[in-house]
């Protein structure tokens, strides 16, 4: 058996994908979930700042995070099953993962088992980023909801639209989609940004630079 200063470059390798995974399935988790302890104020990065009406994007975020905790699941299963443990017990993803790297020097012994739980983990990872990375780009926007008073205004480019992330925000008509779920938002169209930057008290150029892809975009990628 080996010590960390003399560990095979796959058993660095699996441990740092195991890091990462760990570091980032809880963000994707927190793009699915809103934020409702802090409405108006939103995340300072990521997550709520990027939700929207955007239903493919949750499908495929609400996809991964399925996966990959179905396959952190069935790894761990498989790395007990293969060193002769005891069937693995309960955990969250996080839990299982730190499990995991605790029998790294175990799985080490075994290059096949090890070439498969790097193989897995990795994927994982990656899938996980990506996901992350897809979530689409978002602008804040100085001034206040003109229904909430939050500072809660985002541009979001790609669809032409300011929305006001507040998950707690509603505008008066009830037939809108921001009544429609909880995961729907306010939105403002190109037709409305004149009135919604009067009601703001922001300015329309703001509004304008912001969805051009102005210089003042936040949490496009990590
Ligand atoms: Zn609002
Ligand atoms: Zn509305």
């Amino acid at each position: 058996m080996s010590n960390d200063a003399l560990a095979h470059p796959d058993r660095i390798r699996a441990s740092h994908w195991i890091t990462v995974l760990r570091r980032q399935f809880p963000e994707l988790q927190a793009e699915l979930a809103p934020s409702p302890h802090r409405p108006g104020l939103g995340r300072q990065r990521g997550g709520a700042d990027r939700r929207g009406p955007s239903e493919p994007l949750r499908l495929r975020v609400s996809d991964t995070v399925r996966d990959i905790t179905d396959g952190v699941v069935e790894l761990e299963e498989a790395v007990h099953d293969r060193l002769g443990l005891p069937p693995t017990g309960r955990g969250t993803v996080e839990v299982r993962l730190a499990r995991l790297a605790g029998l790294l020097e175990r799985v080490e012994a075994d290059p096949s088992l090890m070439r498969h739980l790097l193989d897995e983990v990795s994927g994982m990872a990656r899938r996980c980023s990506g996901t992350l990375g897809d979530a689409e780009p978002v602008v804040r926007l100085r001034g206040r909801c003109p229904l909430c008073a939050s500072v809660s205004l985002r541009a979001f480019p790609l669809r032409r639209a300011v929305l006001c992330i507040n998950p707690g925000c509603r505008c008066p008509h009830t037939a809108c989609g921001c009544h429609a779920d909880r995961a729907h938002r306010h939105s403002w169209p190109e037709g409305e940004w004149t009135e919604l930057a009067a009601g703001g008290a922001l300015v329309l150029e703001e509004i304008t630079a912001a969805l051009n892809g102005g210089c003042t975009v936040v949490a496009v990628s990590r």
